[in-house]
């Protein structure tokens, strides 16, 4: 089903609607146990009052709470996943997977803040923990087929920003960070990670990780390194972007430089501001966007919600950082 913002709403209209929301979708009818694995149907604790439970607060919770038929212990859609033991609301969380899923550009902190009265703190915290639902599984297969590799260069000081000289920008490499982009032509999938050098050994090292060589057609633009390592590959064809070739037959690494477009115009419009220790996890974020865009909005909030579980943040913001 197709929602919209308006549709969700009436959909959320309690806590309760979210809890069964969030139900429905991870475990469909049948709820399994965060403890044990159990499958066996567990107890619903019905509040003993009407609709909501006192908390030890006194206030009233719409918590839906569980009981496992095997361990005898109880739990919530919400427990060991990266919603569990926030202050946030669930439907709020709920709200904010949707505008994450929904914005081509992603939502900055800032927006969540404002939009959903949080702290500026609670508000980072909420969209590092659904980026960590949108981290890549690890065990995902490796590539094969066309697959485009491409490198750009983030961040540095704004003089050395892009639009100034390529021929001066190699000085300000020193205090840029390279990422290095694998997309498949055959399955839309992008996989990006910050590299600390361009030289082929760190390619080929990257290429090794995510992609069977010996069936893997490589397109990259005419860049040397991947000259001396082409011929480990099924085949290597390059476009030669000095020679303002950009499209020859079927090689083209437009895919890729589409993304680095998009994921630059991100970082500098909504972002503002991303330290290297936090890019990869925005990495995650734009990768997950672009392999599903092809989906709906709903389709990619849903994706979202069903991978929350087993993921924990384990790191603070970085210095100067916070909150933005
Ligand atoms: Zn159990």
């Amino acid at each position: 089903m197709a929602l919209n913002v308006l549709a969700l709403a009436d959909r959320l209209r309690t806590e309760a609607d979210a809890y069964l929301f969030l139900e429905e979708l991870r475990w469909g009818d049948r709820p399994v146990c965060p403890h044990c694995g159990s499958i066996r149907t567990p107890y619903f604790l019905r509040p003993r009052e009407g609709s909501s439970r006192r908390t030890r607060t006194g206030s009233a919770s719409q918590r839906r709470v569980w009981k496992c038929a095997d361990c005898r212990r109880q739990f919530s859609v919400l427990t060991g996943t990266i919603f569990h033991g926030s202050k946030i609301p669930v439907r709020t969380w709920v709200f904010i997977v949707f505008d994450m899923a929904s914005s081509k550009n992603g939502v900055s902190a800032r927006e969540i803040e404002r939009k959903y009265s949080l702290t500026a703190k609670t508000a980072w915290f909420a969209l590092h923990r659904i980026r960590e639902a949108m981290t890549r599984e690890p065990l995902a297969g490796l590539l094969s087929g066309r697959v485009v590799a491409d490198e750009t260069w983030f961040g540095g000081k704004p003089s050395n920003r892009h639009g100034h000289d390529p021929r001066k920008s190699i000085q300000g490499r020193h205090d840029k960070t390279a990422i290095m982009s694998l997309v498949s032509r055959e399955t839309g999938e992008v996989r990006s990670q910050v590299v600390n050098n361009v030289k082929p050994a760190t390619l080929r090292s990257v290429l090794r990780e995510h992609v069977v060589p010996s069936a893997t057609h490589l397109h990259t633009d005419s860049a040397r390194n991947y000259r001396l390592i082409g011929h480990e590959f099924a085949s290597h064809e390059a476009v030669n972007h000095t020679n303002r070739e950009y499209v020859r037959g079927d090689v083209t690494t437009n895919h890729a430089e589409g993304y680095f477009a998009q994921l630059k115009r991100s970082l500098d419009g909504t972002h503002h501001h991303v330290s290297r220790e936090h890019l990869p996890r925005y990495l995650a974020e734009f990768d997950f966007r672009y392999t599903t865009r092809r989906d709906s909005d709903t389709e990619r909030m849903e994706r979202i919600i069903r991978r929350v579980a087993g993921r924990r943040l384990t790191y603070r913001p970085a210095r100067g950082e916070a909150c933005r």
